[in-house]
């Protein structure tokens, strides 16, 4: 056994050899696999190898069709087959509101390139005679479904890595990784210890405790999962001899089920509503190419569902019932990239469906460790999306909720209850008392708007308008006429300190650093331009930084802040131990000054000025800024007292008609002031000319990370361009992702889209193509929301005070 190698991967699954494959065709040096048995042995082997493009993130959904694609490759590199069959598939609609939603499917496919085709149920029974179409109102056709051999996937993988120069050791079992004081690993097996200078954590179904190792508990956790093989049946056998192809894929979203050929009948799986988690605790070591016993019971009423809907399943009898365990992530997605404050350590687990998102996995994973970036937006499966917080019996709450709604609809205004309420703020009572309707983001509850009094706090999920419509009207009105109250808590707040700390954020954002007391918006990019972070940036004097940003994002800008700062300068994420509370709104002024003695007059407190003030008894740090458009204050203070806090603002706004507002009324109100936020138009796929950002990235004001990319994309122009568009919509409105119509031709998506309820005007920001940007023509758009094409028109200027007089007053 080696000695020392430039990277170990752990796991000889179809993702580890994936990401080994990669590696090595990136010229790593003689990269190492090490893998406890035989590769495959986790929960590779007993796949399904189902593969296709769907997944509600549609940076995901792309990396799945690299996967796919990908197979040729392997195959032609190694020699060894994948058990190729790309077959096509069918994901049938049984209601209405399924039918919306591959409308949806069908919406995004089309601007991502990939083929799907709404089609009508006796299209669908063409190509799968098995329906029995009573059960069904159309379906989406899915060019490039099909399956995969697991193991020859696997192999061909290894082999092709091995022909780039590769080892792979099997039978070798890691016991033990440590990381000595110069950042080297000791991957300490039970053959030999191996120096690696970067470590991949592919352990699949043992991901979890290969975490542990090194000190990490990682949102993993397995589920038994069950597929059936029937019999023989003559309405296969008739099918491929009057096609002469084989049966294509379907799902079934009613009865939670996917089904395909497998010889001369079928294979039918089930994500059971009564979905069972494997080994909440640890997984056993000796666990190896091993089936749980099956459970019929379970999934009886998924087979229920799915003998009604497809007889000839019931008459051919099950053969076999293959139950096996595999692992998922809270929300699904895989757990891939760096961890925060572990040097060289990278994960690549929780991959629930390898077959379609294996090889993206190990490109993705490969680029970051090759050239310090994805590549991608991998946003949707990056290990920094979860924080600590995520503790194991989170975990599993999610990942059963998770599995159980696997072909579920999940509406873009959804929030789903397993394992909250977890995090909470101390007004959490105070807002739940004011009926508040709650979500939950990085784990916080937070107040999506108020209900009124007397209705139960719940939003009805819905693709439409829904019952929120209303009462956030309510709110988003009180602030632009009066004054609102929301919760920030959620905010990421960073404190940066040091007599360096100054010179290093110059060196890392786009923007000048404000003067002491000042506030400014600061981009941060990536070397390659993309943005990487949109931030208030405040300075504090003495050394000391204030930077804000978005909340969920905690985790993935530490890792950022950490991976760059140098020594001199400290960096502590305040998370809630620093709550906060912002007031907006024409009257915020007045509020503000009943209850502090500093002078807070328009012109003692500018915009943008920053300053330490009690409010009532509460020792605070008040800004003066708000992200609705409005004279607003953002005011942070201890936990302790933000009770207080909010005691003391709703006593004084009550005067005034204060009304709370969250996190809906904001968005309806960042919209109205075509504010971008974090996640959906400022991504690391796009750049700050792009963005339209210019005004905040000082190209002349020395060096800064990205520097020389935004000048070339400033002077070159950028690819694409966001803007805004007030939509004819009806009663839905764009929520993310439909494509952007210019005549006949789809020009860019949505990034974010809603209701402006107090310029009365649904309202979608995206990206276009630059050239249409550019034109600064305003009519002839579309915008297809539920599969219709909504007429929009381009807005120059923000609907609501475009000269920004309002925040500035
Ligand atoms: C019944 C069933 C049907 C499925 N059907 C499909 C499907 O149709 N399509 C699809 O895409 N996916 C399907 N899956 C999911 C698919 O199996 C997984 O996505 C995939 O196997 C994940 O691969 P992996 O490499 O991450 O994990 P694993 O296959 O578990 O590999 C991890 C490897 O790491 C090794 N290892 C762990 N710890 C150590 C250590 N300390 N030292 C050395 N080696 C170690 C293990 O021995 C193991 O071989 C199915 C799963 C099941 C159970």
């Amino acid at each position: 056994m080696k000695s020392h190698a430039q990277v170990v991967v752990i796991g000889g699954g179809v993702v580890g050899c994936s990401v080994l494959y990669h590696l090595a065709k990136f010229g790593w040096q003689e990269p190492v696999l090490i893998e406890r048995s035989e590769l495959t042995s986790g929960s590779t082997w007993h796949a399904a190898g189902g593969m296709h493009t769907l997944n509600g993130d549609t940076n995901v959904a792309q990396l799945q069709q690299y996967t796919i694609d990908l197979y040729r490759e392997i195959e032609e590199v190694s020699g060894q087959s994948c058990g190729l069959h790309v077959t096509g598939g069918v994901m049938l609609a049984g209601t209405d509101e399924r039918m919306d939603f591959l409308r949806q499917m069908r919406a995004k496919d089309r601007y991502m390139g990939l083929e799907s085709e709404l089609i009508s149920v006796e299209e669908a029974a063409e190509l799968f005679p098995l329906m029995d179409p009573a059960h069904f109102k159309g379906a989406l056709y899915e060019q490039t479904a099909g399956h995969v051999d697991p193991s020859g996937v696997t192999h061909a993988y290894a082999k092709a890595a091995r022909e780039k120069g590769a080892t792979v050791y099997r039978h070798t079992m890691v016991n033990e990784l440590t990381q000595a004081p110069d950042g080297t690993w000791h991957v300490v097996t039970d053959k030999g210890t191996i120096q690696a200078e970067h470590v991949v954590n592919a352990a699949g179904l043992w991901a979890r405790e290969l975490g542990r190792m090194a000190g990490l508990e990682l949102p993993v956790q397995a589920m038994e999962h069950m597929y059936l093989l029937t019999g023989d049946m003559p309405e296969v056998a008739a099918y491929n001899e009057r096609t002469g192809k084989e049966v294509i894929h379907a799902t079934d979203f009613e009865g939670e089920i996917y089904m395909r050929q497998e010889r001369g009948g079928m294979l039918m799986g089930t994500y059971e509503r009564a979905g069972k988690p494997w080994q909440t605790e640890s997984t056993p070591w000796d666990f190896d190419t091993e089936l749980l016993p099956p459970d019929l019971d379970r999934i009886a009423p998924s087979l229920e569902v799915g003998f009604a809907h497809f007889p000839a399943f019931e008459r051919a009898g099950i053969k076999q019932v293959i139950n096996g365990p595999f692992t998922f992530s809270p929300d699904g997605n895989p757990l891939v990239g760096p961890v925060r404050g572990l040097t060289n350590y990278w994960c690549a687990c929780a991959v629930m469906a390898g077959f379609s998102q294996g090889g993206g996995v190990g490109l993705a994973l490969a680029n970051w460790m090759t050239h310090g970036d994805p590549g991608f937006d991998v946003w949707g499966m990056d290990v920094a999306r979860f924080g600590d917080w995520a503790r194991p019996q989170y975990t599993t709450a999610k990942v059963r909720e998770n599995y159980s709604r696997r072909f579920s609809i999940t509406y873009p205004n959804e929030e789903l209850p397993a394992g909250r309420p977890l995090r909470t703020t101390p007004i959490h009572d105070r807002l739940a008392a004011r009926n508040a309707v709650w979500g939950a983001s990085y784990g916080l509850e937070v107040a999506n708007y108020f209900a009124p009094a007397g209705e139960e706090p719940f939003e009805t999920p819905t693709f439409r308008r829904s019952n929120a419509f209303g009462p956030v009207g309510e709110e988003c009105r009180a602030v632009r006429n009066s004054v609102g109250l929301f919760e920030t808590s959620l905010f990421a707040k960073y404190e940066v300190s040091g007599p360096e700390a100054a010179a290093w954020l110059d060196g890392l954002l786009a923007n000048r650093i404000p003067r002491a007391g000042r506030m400014t918006l600061a981009p941060m990019l990536k070397p390659d331009g993309g943005i990487m972070g949109d931030f208030t940036l405040a300075n504090l004097g003495g050394d000391r930084f204030l930077i804000v940003g978005s909340g969920a994002a905690e985790d993935y800008h530490m890792r950022w802040f950490l991976r760059h700062k140098p020594a001199g300068v400290t960096v502590t994420a305040h998370g809630q131990r620093w709550t906060g509370l912002a007031l907006a709104g024409p009257q915020a002024r007045e509020v503000l000054a009943q209850v502090t003695q500093s002078d807070v007059g328009a012109e003692a407190f500018r915009f943008l000025d920053i300053r330490h003030m009690d409010v009532g008894m509460v020792p605070a740090l008040v800004g003066r800024i708000s992200f609705t458009g409005e004279l607003g204050y953002e005011i942070y203070c201890r936990p302790d007292f933000q009770a207080a806090l909010f005691d003391t603002l709703m006593a004084a706004g009550e005067p005034y008609g204060i009304r709370l507002f969250g996190g809906r009324a904001l968005n309806s109100l960042r919209l109205e002031k075509s504010f971008g936020s974090w996640a959906s138009e400022y991504r690391p796929i796009y750049g700050p000319e792009a963005a339209g950002m210019r005004p905040f990235v000082k190209l002349d004001k020395g060096a800064f990370v990205g520097r020389d990319c935004a000048r070339d994309e400033r002077t070159n122009g950028p690819r694409y361009r966001l803007i805004s568009l007030a939509v004819d919509a009806t009663d839905a409105d764009a929520s993310g992702d439909e494509p952007i119509w210019d005549g006949e031709n789809v020009v860019g998506w949505v990034t974010s889209g809603g209701y402006g309820h107090t310029a009365q005007q649904s309202i979608a920001l995206g990206y276009v193509q630059a050239a249409v940007a550019d034109s600064k023509r305003t009519d002839g758009f579309g915008v297809e929301i539920l599969g219709e094409r909504r007429p929009a028109r381009r807005l120059l200027e923000p609907l609501v005070d475009p000269t920004g007089a309002r925040m500035r007053a």
